[in-house]
């Protein structure tokens, strides 16, 4: 029972509690913050807050939004700088950080010092688009910089209805061994020891990554954590991943706003044109002879 699944798949699983007290989204995600971790070539500090921002992004995408995407932009007053991440309803997920590479001692807990890296002061930026009208952004200030505080900070200020979201990543110098995490939203119909109740089964049986690394399934993690309350799914299990909209063809547009002069001083000074996304770190190169057609182009 104790069996660790390493190879398990990233999923996401949404519940509703029958007696109409709670929503829940939980996710696993250690194989997208192993991603993240290895395209940007992220320091361990660097890949904990990455891959909560993360976690955060893929559990608000589904409780926010049915079409469209959520953007999170972190900007606070630690050595990371800003963080960035935007993720779908649908499952796909892509952030960067600034600077990937700081890395700072753990903290007084022994945990990496996530919120010292992002910064304690400063500002969370929630983007939502949902396809239909303007995106529309909402700021609240940074709680902690541990990220899971942050988001519920700006789950709180926009619906007065209260929640709760953690989200943990356990890195070692094996890599990221386990990452996820969970969020329940309070319903009208609540009462006050509905957070009391859930907070106590995180003490009584540990924390998410904790319970991933038992081996356990999405659905054993939700009856742990939401012991007391009869749960259903309102779906089956959702495969996530790490997904980038970036392509050879979009750098390609993007090239051709430039002027032709432009476009034919690349071709015969630098013999090419190269981009790298930063969502994804992926490298495109345009050819001369690309690049030359492009300035006839025009
Ligand atoms: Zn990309």
């Amino acid at each position: 029972m104790a069996s660790k699944e390493k190879t398990q798949k990233d999923g996401l699983l949404r519940a509703i509690s029958t007696d109409g007290t709670i929503r829940a989204v939980i996710a696993t995600t250690t194989n997208l913050v192993s991603e993240a971790r290895e395209r940007h070539e992220l320091s361990f500090t660097a890949t904990a807050a990455l891959g909560r921002a993360l976690t955060a992004g893929v559990l608000l995408a589904p409780m926010l939004l049915r079409d469209g995407q959520v953007a999170l932009k972190f900007h606070g007053n630690g050595p990371l700088g800003r963080m960035m991440i935007d993720a779908s309803p649908r499952g796909t997920v892509r952030g960067y950080v600034e600077h990937p590479k700081v890395e700072l001692p753990l903290n007084s807990l022994g945990n990496f010092d996530v919120g010292s890296a992002v910064g304690r002061r400063g500002y969370l930026h929630v983007t939502i688009d949902s396809g239909f009208g303007a995106p529309h952004t909402s700021t609240v200030e940074l709680a902690s910089g541990e990220i899971g505080e942050d988001v519920n900070r700006y789950l709180v200020t926009s619906d007065q209805t209260g929640s709760l979201v953690v989200v943990g990543v356990h890195l070692t110098s094996r890599g990221v061994e386990a990452a996820g995490g969970l969020l329940v939203q309070l319903l009208p119909d609540h009462t006050e020891e509905t957070i009391c109740k859930i907070e106590n089964n995180i003490t009584t049986f540990g924390t998410f990554t904790f319970l991933m690394r038992r081996g356990m399934s999405l659905e054993n993690i939700l009856q742990r954590i939401l012991a007391g309350f009869e749960v259903r799914p309102l779906a089956d299990v959702m495969p996530i991943r790490f997904h980038c909209k970036c392509s050879e063809d979009r750098f390609v547009e993007a090239l051709k706003v430039l002027p032709a002069g432009e476009l034919l001083s690349m071709a015969e000074e630098d013999g090419q044109a190269e981009g790298r996304c930063q969502f994804c770190n992926e490298l495109y190169l345009v050819k001369k002879e690309r690049l030359l057609d492009l300035a006839k182009g025009q």
